[in-house]
């Protein structure tokens, strides 16, 4: 993969932060968009901006055929059976919702159970917590072990046949790791369930493929695979998608509509109440074939390469805590740790004066930092493209951060800070 050639498609990497060259290392909240992507985007406003599936004229004509392309480019990218499998959202938190206010008021009643896992972002996690309450039905949890992993076993108690939906990310967004969806399909199906599985951090950074993986829904975001924000994707296989009722109402969704009743549009149309994400959808279809150009193979291993030299430094480090899987086992390109008893936010702080940017915080992840028994911590995340020089730039500032950290803690500057 020739880093330095992909570099040239991203101009906001060669801006400065306070005098520093831009060393962007929060790819796991959002990643930056490359000239092709954003050319795509203002093509549409400068040539052929018109809403869709409404008017008869040339312009919407276009701009509809390029917006329902989009969604065949987009189920290419998963492995889907073209645009009835694939709806486009706001984002993966609307996915997620969409599948839990379609799905789960029909399928869910007391007596029944969600299953999902301690390592869930809260766009899942809430998001379940409010249908079953409404519901009645019951969420159950599937443990992380102290390696990061998910306990396999306790899987296996907890996906009985009262369970109606199994929810699980396919990559954690705090701990990196790569989570067995396989399996865990494998045993929703023999149970009666059907699974989503939330790929934000995967569909952006590995090969993902919907049949491999066993999965029923998919939610993944457009802003986190070099594709704009504004925009997010649900691969649903038909027959569920059909059987599910919509989640929002309004235009574009109806196909008949009288004073008493309506009836809904086709897949995926009826999942996509409103005037919809159009630029959005196009350039994140151009971010489809940007990545596909690169190879999702060499994404990967690039990621892992990358995420393995800074575990390997930060090892080397008595002061640092490194979560997730320990070297040599499957993960992504983000590692989150903290140093000693340096702040989240302080060592982020310092790094951002660095010209370094990281994520401090919860990152949606409360439950799991209480698992974790920590306040918070602070996240670095690559993408195709983050050099070896850049984690190196990351290494000097947490260097920096520990030797300034000694001197200020005897102002008491940093107790009982919290993030
Ligand atoms: N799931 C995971 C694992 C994530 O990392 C994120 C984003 N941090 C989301 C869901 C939500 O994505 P969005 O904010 O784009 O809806």
């Amino acid at each position: 993969m020739d880093v330095e050639s992909i570099r040239e498609d991203f101009p906001i990497l060669d801006r400065e932060v306070g005098g520093e060259p831009l060393v962007y290392l929060d790819n796991a909240a959002t990643t930056q968009t490359p000239t092709q992507v954003s050319r795509t985007f203002t093509e549409y406003y400068d040539e052929y901006n018109a809403n869709v599936h409404r008017g008869i004229h040339q312009l919407s004509h276009e701009a509809s055929v390029a917006y329902e392309d989009a969604h065949d480019r987009l189920a290419e990218f998963v492995g889907a059976d073209g645009r009835e499998e694939m709806v486009f959202t706001k984002n993966a938190t609307e996915a997620v919702n969409l599948v839990a206010h379609g799905l789960g008021h029909q399928h869910l009643e007391p007596g029944t159970a969600v299953v999902t896992t301690e390592m869930e972002h809260h766009a899942s996690l809430v998001t379940w917590q409010q249908i079953a309450e409404r519901t009645g039905a019951e969420v159950r949890y599937v443990e992380v072990e102290d390696d990061g992993t998910l306990d396999a076993e306790h899987a296996k108690e907890v996906i009985d046949e009262d369970v109606e939906i199994v929810s699980v990310a396919h990559v954690s967004n705090v701990l990196g790791t790569v989570n067995p969806v396989r399996e865990l399909a494998d045993l929703a199906h023999d149970n009666g369930a059907v699974i989503l599985v939330d790929g934000a951090q995967s569909v952006p950074t590995r090969p993902v493929d919907v049949t491999d993986l066993g999965a029923d829904f998919l939610a993944f975001s457009g802003h986190k695979m070099a594709g704009p924000t504004g925009i997010g994707c649900l691969y649903g296989r038909r027959d569920l998608l059909e059987e599910m009722d919509p989640f929002l109402y309004g235009g574009e969704m109806i196909r008949h509509v009288t004073f008493d009743e309506a009836t809904w549009n086709d897949l995926p149309w009826k999942f996509e109440a409103g005037t919809p994400p159009i630029a959005e959808g196009i350039a994140l279809a151009a971010a489809a074939d940007y990545l596909d150009d690169i190879g999702m193979d060499a994404v990967r291993r690039h990621e892992d390469e990358l995420a393995q030299y800074l575990l390997d430094e930060l090892a080397e480090r008595e002061d640092v805590e490194a979560y997730g899987p320990p070297a040599g086992v499957e993960r992504t390109g983000l590692v989150s740790f903290n140093v000693g008893d340096v702040h989240g936010h302080d060592l982020s702080e310092i790094l951002d004066d660095r010209g370094v940017a990281v994520r401090a915080g919860d990152h949606c992840t409360q439950p799991l930092h209480d698992v974790l028994d920590i306040p918070g911590s602070v996240r670095a995340s690559f993408y195709v493209y983050t050099t070896r020089e850049e984690v190196d730039a990351l290494l000097d500032g947490i260097e920096d951060a520990a030797e300034r950290r000694d001197g200020l803690l005897a102002s008491d500057r940093y107790h009982d800070r919290v993030f």
